[in-house]
């Protein structure tokens, strides 16, 4: 039986792993149905993780998401990140299993560990997909990574020649799914031929900044756009953060908004920037243009606010609000006091 293997990304300090482990398990596994109904090729999941510990519970995460085997790549060396130690941790696993396909998360971590790793595989990697699918072609089955290609101004599919396949997928991409019946088994796996770690690891300090722009617990995001701009000022941005605090939103923005300085970068959304699946996103004259819209589409109840009937970001809506962006934010803090 063919496997798509996952590297699954590990909270070093908690011991456990990270959310978007369990949304590329429940993708892998989601394929390999697909490929079951397409070509009748039977393929199963493995979580790959290596860590020195991991909890109980995310394991049992893991099969309930779908992964039928869980690796666990355990070895002291490896209880704080290395690039260097982990790819060579991994690549070592890997030697001796084997897999068609291998999915990595596009964190921090994983858009380090993944050339890497296939550079010492010596195989290919399509990085930032938004889709992952097979598909078939000259009655042969395909494993079809979606990415954005020129400016992002196209979706492109790409077919790897080389193998294993390898892609990368943006955290929220898709969604965790677990189902109680699922199970699997767990399996350990200790690393023997590895260089020793050059980094040192003196201190950890928390970056309160960056966990301002985690939008993975928010319920109801307020999307500034460049059309809040009032004479460059941010008097907009503020009231829009006015509203925010009321009723427990967090403010996010776009691109064109952090290009010119008005928001931090870290409230940027989209291809660039996060990505966010909150129960409700509303923009503020948010254009909708494709590379925005790849960080917010799987919200689940979209509204905008803009001036122009036409605006593409209403092609992703499920209410259009035509009028002012400026005037309806007078009006939400007017009611509202
Ligand atoms: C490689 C690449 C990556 C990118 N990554 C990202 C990304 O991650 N995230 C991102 O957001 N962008 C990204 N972009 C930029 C993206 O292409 C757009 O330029 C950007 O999203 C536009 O921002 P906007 O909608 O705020 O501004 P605009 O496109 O200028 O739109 C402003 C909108 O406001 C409306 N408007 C104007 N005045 C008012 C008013 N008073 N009331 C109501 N509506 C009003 C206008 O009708 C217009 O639709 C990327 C671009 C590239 C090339």
């Amino acid at each position: 039986m063919k496997k798509i293997i996952v590297y699954c990304e590990v909270d070093f300090v908690k011991k456990r792993l990270q959310e978007v482990s369990y949304e590329l398990i429940s993708k892998a596994f989601e394929l390999t149905k697909k490929a079951l109904e397409i070509s009748k090729e039977e393929y199963f999941v493995e979580a790959v993780a290596l860590c020195d510990e991991i909890d109980e519970e995310s394991v049992k995460k893991a099969f309930l998401s779908g992964a039928k085997r869980f690796v666990f790549v355990k070895d002291k060396c490896l209880s704080t990140f290395s690039q260097t130690v982990f790819s060579q941790c991994f690549v070592e696993y890997f030697k001796e299993q084997g897999s068609d396909i291998v999915i990595f998360p596009a964190t921090s971590k994983g858009r380090i560990v993944a050339p890497r790793i296939t550079t010492l595989l010596d195989t290919g990697l399509v990085a930032d997909c938004t889709n992952l699918d097979f598909i078939i072609r000259e009655n042969k089955m395909f494993f079809a990574p979606t990415r954005p290609t020129f400016g992002s101004e196209l979706m492109a599919t790409i077919l790897s020649k080389t193998s294993p396949q390898c892609a990368t997928v943006r955290p929220k991409t898709f969604r965790a799914e677990f189902d109680k019946n699922l199970d699997g088994e767990l399996v350990e796996f200790k690393p023997t031929s590895y260089e020793e770690n050059r980094v040192k690891l003196i201190k950890t300090i928390f970056d309160n900044s960056t966990q301002e722009g985690d939008f993975s617990n928010t319920k109801i995001v307020l999307c500034a756009g460049y059309g809040l701009i009032d004479h460059k000022d941010k008097k907009y941005f503020l009231r829009l953060e006015e509203i925010a605090k009321k009723i427990g939103a967090k403010v996010a923005s776009t691109r064109k908004v952090v290009d010119i300085g008005l928001m931090p970068q870290y409230t940027q959304i989209g291809q660039t920037g996060a990505t966010v699946e909150a129960d409700l996103y509303i923009g503020f004259g948010v254009s909708g243009a494709i590379q925005h819209v790849a960080g917010m589409k799987n919200c689940k109840t979209i509204i905008a606010v803009n001036n122009d009937l036409n605006a593409e970001i209403f092609n992703y809506t499920d209410y259009k609000i035509v009028a002012d962006a400026k005037w309806v934010i007078d009006q939400l803090i007017e009611k509202m006091s």
